[in-house]
């Protein structure tokens, strides 16, 4: 089992012109950068295996750890942050992976 931790995003608008951005790319590495940039459905494929994501809040350096998603509105698959039980924003507010 492994620990991955999620410092970038890419997001893409996707249904819903209104509806904010889906994340569907997430980079996992450390401060220096992501090392691998993954899809979605590959996180779940991980996330099925046993291995963990999770993001350190850069403000309260807190882990919250991200977890499947599906999107109330179109039922999209995507990823979520929660602390203390709460989702969170954390995904969101990571920079976006360069290319
Ligand atoms: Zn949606």
């Amino acid at each position: 089992m492994a620990e991955y931790r999620i410092v970038c995003t890419l997001q893409s608008p996707t249904c819903n012109p209104l509806e904010s951005a889906h994340i569907v790319n997430v980079g996992t590495g450390d401060q220096q950068g992501y090392s691998r940039l993954w899809t979605v459905s590959e996180v779940y494929v991980s996330m099925d295996l046993g291995n963990k994501f999770y993001t350190i809040s850069p403000s309260s350096g807190k882990r919250a750890n991200v977890y499947k998603y599906q999107c109330n509105k179109c039922g999209k698959p995507t990823l979520r942050s929660a602390s203390d039980n709460k989702w969170d924003n954390n995904l969101d507010s990571l920079p976006v992976c360069q290319r």
